[in-house]
C-alpha cells in the first residue's frame, strides 16, 4: 500500500490525511504540538472553501459548530458608523457564502474526523531529517524514529520545518500589516459580517457562533513593532480608538483578561516547483497570504482535494507533484495578489485615499467581490 507521511495536522494536514485516505492511501501525521490546541479567535470561510470541506464530509458538522451569516452579507461602515453599503457574497456550488467559527471547534471537528476515519496521528512529533531515493523517503523524526514513505506532505505552516530543511532560502517575509483579534459574546441580533473603513485602518466584526463573536482590526506598522502581550487589550482598545458604530461596544469593553490575540503577518511566496522528489509543501507552507481576503483557508483546503484527487488518479507520483503546483500555483498567486492590493488600499491613512476608498464602496464593492469569485472560478476550470 502506499504511504504518506502528513507533517502538521492545521487545515492543511488535516485535510490532505482526509483526502489521501480517501484515495486509498495508508497515512500518518505528525503535529509538533503535543496535543491539540489552537490559539486565534476566529476565521471565516467562504463558499468556495466550504464546498471542499464538502467533499470531504465534513462541512455539515462545521456549519453546526459556527455560524453562517444570513444572505453572506457584508455591511459596511465608516469608522464613525455611519452605513455605506451591503455587499452579498456568493453561495458557491451551493455551500453557504460565509461561515464563522472559532478556530478551535474547526479542529475539533477535522481531528474527529480523522479519528473516525483510523489515520494515525503522533502528537508532540516533528521531522528531523529526511533522505530520499528513487522508490521512498526516509524519514527520522524527532523521537528518533526511522520510517519509509512513498510521499512526505509538508503542511506545517508558515515557517514549516520541512521547507527550513529543502528551500533554506525560502523564508517568510513581513508583509508591513499588524492584525488585532478579541473574543465577545454576540448580541443575538448581530448576525452579518461588518466592516468599518476608517483611515489607513479597518475593524471588522463576525459572529462565529451562536453566542460569540470576534473583532478584528488591521493596521500598517513598521517591520519589527512589537506589543506586550500582557496589555494587548488596552493597545488593542486605544489602536482602533476613533472607531465608533456598531465596533465601539466591543472595543470599550476590552479590558486585562480579555482574549485578544496580536498577529504580525507575514507571507510566503514559494517558486515552483512546490516539491523535490517525493516531499511536496501545501497551505500556508506554500503560499502563506495576507488575511485580507479570507482565503488562506480555502486555499489549504483545495490544495489537500486537488492534490487527493491527482493521486486517486493513480499517476505516478513525480508527475502528480508536478501536475499538483501547476494547478494550485495561479489561484493561490491570485489570492496573494488581490489580498495584498486590498491591505495597501486600506492603509492608505491621507484624506484624499480615505474618501476615494469610502467613495468607491457604494458602487464598486459588489462587482469586486463577483469579479473576485469568477475569477477563482475561471482559474479551477483553466
Ligand atoms: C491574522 C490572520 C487572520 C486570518 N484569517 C483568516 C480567515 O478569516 N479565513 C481564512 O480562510 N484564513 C485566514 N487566515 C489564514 C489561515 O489561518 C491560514 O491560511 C491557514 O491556517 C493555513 O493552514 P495550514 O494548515 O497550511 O497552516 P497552519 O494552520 O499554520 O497549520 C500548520 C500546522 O503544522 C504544525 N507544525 C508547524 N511546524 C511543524 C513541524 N515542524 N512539525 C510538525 N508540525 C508542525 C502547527 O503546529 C500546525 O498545527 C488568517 C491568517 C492570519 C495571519
Amino acid at each position: 500500500m502506499k504511504r504518506a507521511l502528513i507533517v502538521g495536522a492545521g487545515i492543511a494536514g488535516c485535510c490532505a490525511a482526509m483526502s489521501l485516505a480517501r484515495a486509498g492511501w495508508s497515512v500518518t501525521v505528525v503535529e509538533k504540538q503535543a496535543r491539540w490546541q489552537f490559539h486565534s479567535s476566529g476565521i471565516f470561510v467562504y463558499g468556495n472553501g466550504l464546498a471542499q470541506f464538502r467533499e470531504l464530509g465534513v462541512m455539515d458538522d462545521l456549519l453546526a459548530a459556527g455560524f453562517v451569516v444570513p444572505g453572506g452579507r457584508n455591511v459596511y461602515f465608516d469608522h464613525c458608523g455611519t452605513h455605506i453599503a451591503d455587499v452579498s457574497y456568493p453561495t458557491v456550488q451551493g455551500a453557504p457564502a460565509i461561515l464563522g467559527i472559532k478556530r478551535a471547534e474547526m479542529h475539533r471537528v477535522l481531528s474527529r474526523r480523522i479519528e473516525a476515519l483510523g489515520i494515525m496521528v503522533q502528537l508532540g512529533t516533528t521531522v528531523a531529517a529526511l533522505e530520499q531515493d528513487e522508490d521512498g523517503v526516509e524519514v527520522t523524526d524527532s523521537h528518533g524514529t526511522r520510517a519509509r514513505y512513498t510521499l512526505v506532505i509538508a503542511a506545517d505552516g508558515i515557517r514549516s520545518g520541512v521547507r527550513s530543511l529543502l528551500w533554506p532560502q525560502v523564508q517568510p517575509a513581513y508583509s508591513g500589516f499588524g492584525v488585532w483579534r478579541s473574543v465577545h459574546a454576540r448580541p443575538p441580533e448581530l448576525v452579518d459580517k461588518i466592516m468599518l473603513m476608517g483611515p489607513g485602518k479597518r475593524v471588522g466584526i463576525m459572529p462565529i457562533s451562536q453566542d460569540k463573536l470576534y473583532v478584528f482590526g488591521t493596521i500598517a506598522e513598521a517591520r519589527g513593532t512589537w506589543h506586550d502581550p500582557a496589555k494587548w487589550p488596552a493597545t488593542m482598545r486605544e489602536t482602533f480608538s476613533e472607531f465608533g458604530g456598531p465596533v465601539r461596544p466591543f472595543l470599550d469593553a476590552l479590558s486585562d483578561g480579555s482574549e485578544v490575540l496580536y498577529t504580525a503577518v507575514e507571507e510566503v511566496q514559494l517558486p515552483l516547483p512546490w516539491h523535490k522528489g517525493r516531499v511536496v509543501l501545501i497551505g500556508d507552507a506554500a503560499h502563506a497570504s495576507t488575511p485580507f481576503m479570507g482565503q488562506g483557508g480555502a486555499m489549504a483546503v483545495q490544495d489537500a482535494v486537488v492534490l487527493g484527487g491527482l493521486l486517486a488518479q493513480g499517476l505516478p507520483v513525480a508527475g502528480a507533484l508536478q501536475r499538483f503546483g501547476e494547478l494550485r500555483a495561479p489561484m493561490c498567486r491570485f489570492v496573494q495578489d488581490v489580498s495584498r492590493r486590498v491591505g495597501e488600499a486600506g492603509a492608505r491613512a491621507d484624506a484624499q485615499s480615505h474618501r476615494d476608498n469610502l467613495a468607491a464602496l457604494p458602487t464598486g464593492a459588489q462587482g469586486a467581490v463577483d469579479g473576485f469569485y469568477a475569477e477563482l472560478a475561471r482559474l479551477v476550470a483553466s
